[in-house]
């Protein structure tokens, strides 16, 4: 029995809609999937693949034998938000899993989905009020995976919780940048209206620095949880930056995702009939493939300046670790050039006057060389001579990741914060300040985050 790899709707359909990429696992692929699980003696992948040490081998077990409730009582043990990761996670335990070792690993993430998505259909998940409050309130700033996940960790435990949010709605990038295509923005309602019922309450349109100031949510509750991403993007100033059409990655995603959720009556952005090209070759970029290849783009293009990854998992990082692997996502499969070792040079601009007015036609590119440390990971790159080239482009999305949380943001002049050298909250907990998530760890993933606002000891 092997893994599953058609695990998408087909390509044409899914091109012309935003609906989840993924097609639903029937039942007996579940129960054939389950049953490779092995029920290892040491289970990386709880121990040390899953952030929220979720309890796979005896999830496995329960799908393996029909057992869906006690298949949610075991995935909601430890996993407040099981319909998000089980879509986006990137699945850290299943590069763990022994299985791994000899062939594929076993898939985790599938049978997740639908253990919640059974257990939603059959009315088992019901609000978990604390049985007693404690008479202890918490502000937390941001309602995206981090905020979310401390508000209802700290709510179970008898604290009354608020949580202030600077959008219209919740979810942070689970709502403004992973596309509608990965994440239905319905579930992050149906979990909000759980919440509420718990009795977490949502301040939401309410930029904390501004609108209310984080000194005085600091001091009018016990304790403060500060969970507010990483919002500066890393952007790209080379000649052109200024030319019409060069976008940050989110410019877009954000603009789609509000348009799809109605709030607002048009994306900004839209790739229609345009050549686009997307510098960064990570998982943003990816999400701008995707999104582009809806909205009709005329051809996609995703350019790296790293080198391309190697099929398999490379030697640097050895089972059960994280693999250094090229990764292909539905997105790509969708129809997208892809190219590596490229460093971007300059934006050029289609004539117009006045020039203000100019549009992007292109991006100077160059070919790099990289210098490999002994482990085999790329350390330093150099120009190759004479291979510069323009790729024509009408749009340019940059995702290349973000720097994280700018000093001159209030909250942490407000709270007086500490932050490292890679711009990381620092909490302080001796005045009841905690940093949860992304703010506090660098751009990671969801799961992650999850972990970390779940962590929390006050
Ligand atoms: C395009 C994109 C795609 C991604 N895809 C995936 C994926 O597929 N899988 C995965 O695991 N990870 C993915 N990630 C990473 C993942 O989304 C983040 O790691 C995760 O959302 C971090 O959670 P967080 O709660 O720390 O921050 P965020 O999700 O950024 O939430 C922070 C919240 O704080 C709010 N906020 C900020 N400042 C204030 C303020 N002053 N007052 C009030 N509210 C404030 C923000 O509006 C936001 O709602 C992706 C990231 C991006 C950008």
């Amino acid at each position: 029995m092997k893994r599953i790899h058609d695990i998408y709707r087909p390509m044409e359909e899914r091109k012309g809609d935003w609906n989840e990429v993924e097609r639903p696992l029937t039942d007996d692929e579940l129960k054939e999937q389950t049953s490779r699980c092995m029920n290892c003696g040491q289970p990386f992948c709880h121990a040390f693949g899953c952030p929220l040490g979720n309890l796979v081998p005896d999830q496995n077990r329960a799908v393996a034998q029909g057992d869906w409730k006690r298949a949610y009582a075991l995935l909601s043990a430890n996993s407040d938000f099981p319909e998000f990761t089980s879509r986006i996670c990137p699945a850290l335990c299943e590069a763990s899993c022994v299985h791994g070792l000899d062939e594929e690993a076993v898939m985790v993430r599938q049978s997740e989905k639908r253990i919640i998505e059974t257990a939603f259909a059959n009315g088992w998940v019901v609000p978990r009020p604390p049985e007693k409050e404690n008479g202890r309130s918490v502000a937390v700033i941001g309602a995206g995976p981090a905020g979310l996940s401390a508000a209802v960790t700290l709510r179970r435990r008898g604290f009354a919780v608020t949580v202030y949010e600077r959008r219209k709605n919740i979810g942070g990038l689970l709502r403004y940048g992973i596309p509608c295509f990965k994440l239905d923005k319905a579930l992050i309602e149906r979990r909000r209206k759980i919440l509420e019922a718990e009795g977490v309450k949502f301040v939401t349109d309410c930029e904390v620095g501004k609108d209310v100031s984080a000194e005085w949510l600091a001091r009018e509750n016990d304790a403060l949880v500060v969970a507010i991403g990483t919002p500066a993007a890393r952007d790209l100033r080379i000649p052109g930056r200024e030319l019409k059409g060069v976008h940050l990655a989110l410019e877009l995603l954000e603009g789609q995702n509000r348009f799809l959720t109605g709030e607002i009556p048009e994306a900004p952005i839209s790739a229609k009939g345009k050549k686009v090209l997307v510098i960064g070759g990570g998982d943003t970029g990816s999400d701008c493939v995707g999104t582009s290849i809806r909205q009709g783009a005329k051809s996609v293009a995703q350019i790296e300046i790293m080198p391309k990854p190697p099929d398999e998992r490379d030697a640097s990082t050895p089972w059960p670790l994280w693999p250094y692997m090229l990764r292909t996502s539905s997105s790509h499969k969708e129809g997208c050039v892809r190219r590596w070792n490229l460093n971007s040079l300059r934006f050029i601009g289609r004539d117009a006057v006045p020039p203000a007015s100019a549009c992007v036609s292109g991006v100077e590119v160059e070919t790099v060389e990289w210098e490999f440390s002994p482990e085999g990971r790329p350390m330093k790159f150099k120009s190759v001579p004479n291979t510069k080239e323009i790729i024509e482009a009408d749009l340019v999305f940059l995702a290349m990741g973000f720097t994280g949380v700018p000093a001159e943001n209030p909250i942490v002049s407000q709270l007086k914060l500490g932050q490292t050298t890679r711009t990381a909250l620092v909490a302080d907990p001796g005045r009841n300040i905690f940093c949860v998530g992304d703010c506090a760890s660098g751009a990671s993933l969801v799961v992650r985050a999850l972990a970390s606002g779940k962590s929390l000891q006050m």
